[in-house]
């Protein structure tokens, strides 16, 4: 399958994009997490993405879509995926349409992550996540604690917090949802590809609303 999750910051895609890899063996491209390691290692892409980021804006079209285009180019693509946090605005839908035009495929499902802006706040502030190379294991206080306070349940290292995963940075990541992402919502449900699930509640009940829809959709 060649899935996109969509929806605003702090709604969950990374995480269940996670959980759809791990049960069906699919490929997670997420954008948010190409441009930390960039950043992290202060790649020439990193370095110019860092201003974009830190404020909560959206970085420049042309980057992400190089980005993407470049795994896309590769001999070993992906065959299945799920992409989350791209594309994130009309210029990169169309581009990343082309991208997958050029090895003569498309998207089967867009999926909305539905979650209100007032839980966004309060959910995005309790997120954590475990820094060690290749686990990237996220958690929530709230919706998704670890095992141990503080601590990743399969590492056992310290957990970090986002730079911009702030209170004033994720307002600003809401405007830039409302104002560029979500006009994704109409292009792809024009299509007939979109798929609304509601986003609240528990991880557990989410990946169910999700894998259900999938199962529909494959019979
Ligand atoms: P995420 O981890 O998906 O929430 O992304 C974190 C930040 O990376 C965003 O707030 C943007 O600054 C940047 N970013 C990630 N994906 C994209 C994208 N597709 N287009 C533009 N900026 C992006």
């Amino acid at each position: 399958m060649r899935i996109l999750l969509l929806g605003p910051p702090g709604c969950g895609k990374g995480t269940q994009a996670k959980l759809l890899c791990k049960k069906f063996g699919w490929e997670h491209i997420g954008t948010g997490d190409l441009l930390r390691e960039a950043m992290r290692k202060q790649t020439p892409v990193g370095l110019r993405a860092q201003p974009f980021v830190d404020k909560g804006n959206l970085v420049p079209d042309e980057l992400v879509n190089d980005l993407i285009a470049e795994r896309f180019a590769r001999e070993d693509r992906p065959a299945a995926f799920v992409m989350d946090g791209y594309p994130r605005t009309l210029a990169q839908a169309e581009a990343f349409d082309g991208i997958l035009a050029k090895v003569g495929k498309a998207l089967d499902i867009a999926f909305l992550i539905d979650v209100p802006d007032e839980a966004i706040v309060k959910r995005v502030c309790g997120r954590w996540s475990c820094p060690k190379l290749g686990c990237k294991a996220t958690y929530h206080t709230h919706n998704n604690p670890p095992l141990v306070a503080g601590v990743c349940n399969d590492c056992g290292v310290a957990l970090v917090q986002r730079a911009d995963d702030s209170a004033e940075t994720v307002t600003a990541r809401l405007v830039v949802y409302h104002k560029d992402t979500e006009r994704l919502i109409p292009y792809y449900h024009a299509r007939g590809i979109l798929v609304r699930v509601e986003g609240g509640g528990e991880v557990k009940g989410v990946f169910g609303r999700i894998t259900e829809s999938l199962g529909k959709v494959c019979n």
